[in-house]
């Protein structure tokens, strides 16, 4: 007997013939004599229409409301899939994260899971029932309705995992694993086995969405053995129900990961937007004058590039923030003028970054130039450049992004190994 938890997502639940489908995934695992707990998203397209109701209501609104209305759609499907499953004859509970409680902090929007008791779990379990957890929510100091940020049921899923100590935590989804790149960009895109945590983590915060950061940072600090996998496979097809290696990505530590590729995988984000101050003085403290108030307007700063200054006086300094902070970053900056000093400031959106990925670029030189050789030769303008030990992100005019990705797949060689 094992403990499993199964996260299903948006997708998956997306109506009443899925969650159907769902509910014999869940039904195999309890057959088979495991104690399970389920973890449900809303369902597709869902939060994304509560999101734009809080909108059109008013587009300043309060945050704790604006969670009060989105964490209605985990709690639909939880109660719809509970129902199912007990008309299937499986003896299921629904359960909203403030009963459990999965407690949060206090940032409303994007809230944080301190604690998980899993003692209320562990109870369920005994008595033989299936929990069905409503994701993405919890409960903050304040004792209202907390969200954890868009894709955040992932992160419910694991932190559930690791709090009853679980031998497995299932994300179900749409793609039957971790891809070298997202597969609806990239057909010839190819199914990983197992990837690092390292890579799934960089993968996750550079743009691909199959799984929430939070959730990959969680199943690391906690060693959840995690596994990516499709919610449309057949539930009672051979090898679904195998304990050790069910069908799908394994995260797991990257001494697990035998023949290690020196790129794993290619992610991509959208929206970007760039930013350039001119002639800014060249002198101590102006980054953090610059940086500072941006960080307290909440304003997610990502790639920054400073020239060397030709004259030592004066230098010129970009950098790139999600397309829809662009005003809030222009009107910081525009109070700012006086007390840093800097002439024009010029900003651009429609941006995107693609980032080339691998733990094997720690012990290879030349991947940079690889993609900036691949890039030029299909005539695609480099803006900025960020590197680390294991990624190489690349800035770019959005309309080429596409072709960017399928440009450093296949350059890699991904499409072929
Ligand atoms: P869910 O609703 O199940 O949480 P998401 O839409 O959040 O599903 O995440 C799954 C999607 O992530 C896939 O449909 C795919 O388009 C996208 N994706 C992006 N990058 C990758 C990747 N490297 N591997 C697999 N899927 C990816
Ligand atoms: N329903 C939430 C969202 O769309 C949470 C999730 O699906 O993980 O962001
Ligand atoms: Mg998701």
């Amino acid at each position: 007997m094992a403990r499993i938890v199964m996260k299903f997502g948006g997708t998956s639940v997306a109506d009443i013939a899925r969650i159907r489908n769902v509910a014999r995934h869940v039904k195999r695992e309890v057959d088979a004599g495991h104690e399970v707990a389920v973890v449900v998203s809303a369902m597709a397209g869902k939060t994304n229409e509560l999101v734009q109701w809080t909108r059109e209501a008013s587009p300043m609104h309060d945050a704790r409301e604006y969670d009060a209305v989105v964490a209605s759609g985990e709690q639909v499907t939880a109660g719809l899939l509970a129902i199912t499953l007990q008309n299937m004859g499986v003896h299921a509970r629904s359960w909203q994260g403030w009963q459990i409680p999965v407690k949060t902090d206090n940032a409303h929007g994007a809230a944080r899971i301190r604690d998980i008791d899993g003692a209320f779990l562990i109870k369920r379990f005994g008595e033989g029932q299936v929990a069905v957890v409503a994701g993405f929510q919890g409960i903050g100091p304040d004792n209202r309705i907390a969200t954890l940020g868009r894709g955040g049921s992932d992160t419910s899923a694991v932190a559930i995992a690791a709090a009853v100590k679980a031998d497995r935590c299932d994300i179900y989804t749409d793609v039957d694993g971790v891809y070298t790149t997202d597969p609806r960009i990239e057909p010839k895109a190819r199914r990983l086995a197992k990837i690092s945590f390292e890579e799934m983590l960089e993968m996750a915060s550079l743009g691909a969405k199959v799984l929430q950061v939070r959730s990959v940072e969680l199943a690391m600090v906690h060693r959840v053995r995690t596994f990516v996998r499709s919610s449309f496979d057949d539930p009672d097809a051979p090898g679904m129900g195998d304990l050790l290696n069910p069908p799908g990505t394994l995260i797991c530590d990257e001494e697990e990961i035998v023949e290690q590729q020196v790129v794993t995988g290619i992610a991509y984000a959208k929206d970007e937007a760039q930013i350039s101050l001119r002639r800014v003085s060249d002198r101590p403290g102006v980054a953090a004058g610059i940086f500072g108030p941006l960080a307290e307007a909440n304003i997610n700063v990502d790639m920054i590039v400073q020239n060397i200054s030709e004259d030592g006086k004066f230098t010129d300094m970009t950098f790139t923030v999600p397309s829809g902070d662009v005003d809030k970053a222009l009107a910081v900056l525009e109070r700012l003028k006086t007390t840093i000093g800097y002439d024009v400031v010029q900003s651009e959106a429609g941006m995107s970054k693609v980032s080339v990925i691998g733990i094997g670029m720690r012990s290879h030189a030349g991947v940079a130039a690889t993609a900036f050789k691949a890039l030029a030769d299909k005539a695609i303008n480099i803006r900025a450049i960020t590197t680390s030990e294991i990624k190489i992100s690349i800035l770019i005019d959005g309309p080429y992004t596409e072709l960017a990705v399928r440009t450093l797949h296949s350059v890699y060689g991904l499409d072929k190994q």
